[in-house]
């Protein structure tokens, strides 16, 4: 179960985990719903589905409040909060065209973290900001 989703963001973090419904799992989704400490939040559960660490990563750009629960026989076995790391490295390209980690050199993108809600991203190369529609353009 990932939990404290951003609101409205649940659908995209399905996407990230490529997930839309044909290959049968078993997903409940609730968006938009009333939250304590959020206001509002989304929820996912996926059953029998564990997360690989670059989804984790990819899901901490878009919903950096996110909870990742592991549930089992009805019990929560272990619950952990998504980290956005100070810098995101090989997650996302820059899409500065001209960027010189967009030309043929052997350079990773990195991007330092100017902010998490929302998140903006400032590529370590050129300058150039990454929003969340930016960033989702790539998941
Ligand atoms: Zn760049």
């Amino acid at each position: 179960m990932i939990d404290h989703i951003t609101p409205g963001f649940a659908l995209d973090v399905l996407k990230i985990l490529g997930i839309d419904g044909k290959s049968g799992e078993v997903v409940s989704t609730a968006i938009n719903v009333e939250s304590k400490h959020l206001h509002h939040k989304d929820i996912l559960k996926i059953q029998d589905r564990e997360l690989k660490p670059n989804e984790v990563d990819k899901i901490a750009l878009i919903a950096p409040n996110a909870t990742i629960n592991i549930i089992r026989n009805f019990e929560v076995a272990s619950k952990k909060a998504v980290e956005l790391p100070p810098t995101i490295r090989g997650i996302i390209k820059c899409d500065n065209p001209s960027c010189i980690s967009n030309s043929m050199e052997p350079i990773k993108p990195e991007f330092g973290v100017d902010g998490s809600e929302p998140i903006r991203l400032r590529c370590r190369y050129c300058g150039h900001i990454m929003e969340r529609e930016d960033i989702l353009q790539q998941f």
